[in-house]
Formats: C-alpha cells, sequence, structure tokens
C-alpha cells in the first residue's frame, strides 16, 4: 500500500474518483448481502421515486488519519441513526445501524491510499446516500432502495488556519415548519441553491457573503441555519447557545460542541432562541457542521445593519479553543468521550 501521489495541502473540496464504494440494495423486505465496486455510476430505473419526488437523502462524515497512521471515523452511529430519522419521515426502507458503520469502514479501508498523512489538514470525505429506485410512477414509496456510500479525498478547510466569513439573511426559507427541515434530504438543498446564490451576489467588493443565513420560517425573527451550517453563539458571559427548533437540521458536530463547551470548558450551554435583532449577547459566533468543523462568523447582514460579532478578521479564544478541542479528539491527540471514535480496522 502507498499513498497516491496528491498535493494533500491544497485539495479542495470537489470530487476525486476514488477505487472503491459500497453498495447496497433493499428489496422484498430485506437488504441483500452488499458489496464494494469499482463502478461509479448507477444505472437506476426511470420511474425511480428518486428521480420524480424527491425520495431520497444523504449524510456527510469523514475519516482521519492519526499520527500513529491508524484511521478514525468520527460519531458514525450518530450518522447512522439520523438517516434512520431521515429514512422514516420519508418512508424509505432504513439502512441498520450496522450496515452503516460496516459500509463506512469497508470504504476507508478500500481507499485507504486516498487519505493523506497526519498533520496535511486532508481527510477522507464520506458520502453515505439512500434512494428510492424500482418501477414506479405514481407517488408512492418506492418498491425497492438502493444504500450507497463513496468517498473522495478533501483538503483542510481552512488552508491559513481559521478565518471568519460573514453571512446575510434571506427572507426565502429552506424548510417549512413541520416540514423537513429537520432530516437530510437532498430538496432542502436544492431549495438552497438560489438562496445561496443571491447572498454571494449581495456582496462587495470589501466584503463578501459567504452563504445566507436562514431564519425561522414561521416568524423570520430567529436564526435557524448558515446555508447548510448549525449556528452558535457565544455570549459576553460566556455561554454557549444555539437554536432550537424543529425546522433546523441536527448537526452532529453541533452536539459535539455543546458536550466539549460544557464538559470540558465548563460552559454553561443553552438551546434556546436565538433573535436577530439580539446579537449584542454575543462576543463571538460560528457556524459548525462537518466539511469546516468550524466557520468563525465575522459578521451578520440583516436588512440595512451589519452586525460585527468578534471581528471580521480575527478569531475569538473560545472559538479557536473549542475548534483545537474537537479537532484534536477526531486526529486521535485529544482524548475522546466514550464512543466518538470508531477505529478502521
Ligand atoms: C449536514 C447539515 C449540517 C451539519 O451537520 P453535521 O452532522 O455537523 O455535519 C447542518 N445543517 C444542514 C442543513 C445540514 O444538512
Amino acid at each position: 500500500m502507498a499513498l497516491k501521489d496528491l498535493d494533500w495541502a491544497n485539495l479542495g473540496f470537489s470530487y476525486i474518483k476514488t477505487d472503491y464504494r459500497f453498495i447496497a440494495h433493499w428489496k422484498d423486505g430485506k437488504w441483500d448481502d452488499a458489496q464494494l465496486t469499482t463502478d461509479n455510476t448507477l444505472h437506476i430505473h426511470e420511474g425511480s421515486t428518486a428521480l420524480h419526488y424527491g425520495q431520497q437523502c444523504f449524510e456527510g462524515l469523514k475519516a482521519y488519519r492519526c499520527k500513529d497512521g491508524s484511521i478514525n471515523l468520527f460519531r458514525p452511529e450518530e450518522n447512522a441513526k439520523r438517516m434512520q430519522g431521515t429514512a422514516r419521515r420519508l418512508l424509505m426502507a432504513e439502512v441498520p445501524t450496522e450496515l452503516f458503520v460496516r459500509a463506512c469502514k469497508e470504504v476507508v479501508k478500500a481507499n485507504q491510499d486516498w487519505l493523506g498523512p497526519y498533520g496535511s489538514g486532508a481527510t477522507l470525505y464520506l458520502r453515505p446516500f439512500l434512494i428510492g429506485v424500482g418501477e414506479n410512477i405514481g407517488v408512492k414509496a418506492a418498491p425497492e432502495y438502493i444504500f450507497s456510500v463513496f468517498c473522495c479525498p478533501v483538503g483542510a478547510y481552512f488552508k491559513g488556519g481559521l478565518a471568519p466569513s460573514s453571512f446575510i439573511t434571506t427572507d426565502y426559507d429552506r424548510a417549512a415548519p413541520m416540514g423537513t427541515g429537520g432530516v437530510k434530504v437532498g430538496g432542502n438543498y436544492a431549495a438552497s441553491l438560489l438562496p445561496h446564490e443571491l447572498a454571494t451576489e449581495q456582496g462587495t467588493a470589501t466584503r463578501k457573503f459567504a452563504d445566507a443565513i436562514y431564519l425561522d420560517p414561521k416568524t423570520h425573527t430567529k436564526i435557524e441555519e448558515v446555508g447548510a451550517a448549525n449556528f452558535f453563539g457565544i455570549t459576553k458571559d460566556n455561554k454557549f447557545i444555539t437554536p432550537a427548533s424543529d425546522s433546523i437540521l441536527p448537526s452532529i458536530t453541533k452536539y459535539s460542541l455543546l458536550h466539549i463547551a460544557k464538559e470540558r470548558l465548563g460552559m454553561e450551554t443553552i438551546e434556546g432562541d436565538v433573535y436577530i435583532d439580539q446579537l449584542d449577547q454575543f462576543a463571538e459566533a460560528g457556524a459548525c457542521g462537518t466539511a469546516a468543523v468550524i466557520t468563525p462568523v465575522g459578521g451578520i447582514q440583516h436588512k440595512d445593519n451589519f452586525h460585527v460579532f468578534y471581528s471580521e478578521t480575527e478569531v475569538g479564544p473560545v472559538t479557536k479553543r473549542l475548534y483545537a478541542e474537537l479537532t484534536g479528539i477526531q486526529f486521535g491527540d485529544v482524548e475522546a468521550p466514550e464512543g466518538w471514535i470508531v477505529k478502521v480496522e
């Protein structure tokens, strides 16, 4: 085994074909034996519900290379559970946790030459997905399902270290109350493409907006999501606050940060309302998700007001500590809470 010859430190986030992907088929009430394949295309029925009625969902997680060369998966059972919740909401066949974690492990193991060396910042991004397939035309649950996991080498999100981004609120909603905002379905992303584009277009030469901030779909007064990431703020009296709402996607990174803030940084943590007109309470703010772990939020444009948190160019001390602790756990340098790390062997 020899690592692929990639420029690990400068990898971005784009599709790179790796050698193997895992694929399983569900039919007549059960999953088949499943296997690794080198084929990165799917051949599915033209009437597949995934193509017409959005009966599909996905997950995202990473594999990390440790100092001793071993490989960590970070909380894959949580992704498995979340995909099961999504499957229930869309009336899809559920992927058992055991099958999900096995798929992740097998894909990483088979493609381990694509996972860069410790210290390069490169990771292997895993993309599990579940789609409704098989002969169909009417609006109903599919007769068959495909569950697959593929992976791509990706670079450190922040090449030169953590750096803040600014965001702008949008009038669009990414999800409805009691809709599908709380589950990881592709339709939420389709709905976010236009607001994302409009947000980036509203930037100026001196102030760029990385993405749109979605407010709560009922009242448009509270922060829900920062693009496709959850929001958190550190109050001036050092509390970690993150919005609570059924239309927010429950980010595993967010729940990990809640745990770290409370148990390791000794902070009070609150899941509650974050009103867009009460941002003054925060000393720092961030967006969190698997891709970037934490994106420090420099400022938020809402109507005519641009609110700066810690700084538009510098990263606050609590954000730095949270980031260091969580990435330390993921790369195996810091002791992990029980069950957070699954070794690929
Ligand atoms: C996937 C996702 C997140 C981040 O979840 P993680 O488990 O932390 O990666 C946040 N918001 C949305 C809308 C998402 O789809």
